[in-house]
């Protein structure tokens, strides 16, 4: 599970905007301005390569506010 669902800055961030677009998402923003340190990414690749997923597992710029993705889009799944 990807760690930026429950971090204060999923809404601004560069690197969770491109986790969206990887994993053909709607944008929380479509102007993300705020540029992470250090964030590791784990690369799972499904049906021989034609799927790619990417869960960020570790961020030096992590700021910890449990259930933030899901108060900006209330309702809905949380994304995989
Ligand atoms: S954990 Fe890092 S990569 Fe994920 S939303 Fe927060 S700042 Fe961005």
């Amino acid at each position: 599970m990807c760690i930026c669902i429950n971090c204060a800055r999923v809404d601004r961030c560069l690197t969770y905007n491109q986790v969206e677009t990887v994993h053909e998402q709607p944008h929380l923003t479509s102007n993300p301005d705020f540029d992470p340190v250090h964030p590791v990414i784990n690369v799972n690749l499904y049906d021989y390569g034609k799927g790619m997923e990417w869960d960020v597992v570790g961020c030096d710029s992590f700021v910890s506010e449990p259930g933030r993705w899901s108060r900006l889009r209330p309702g809905e799944l949380l994304p995989n």
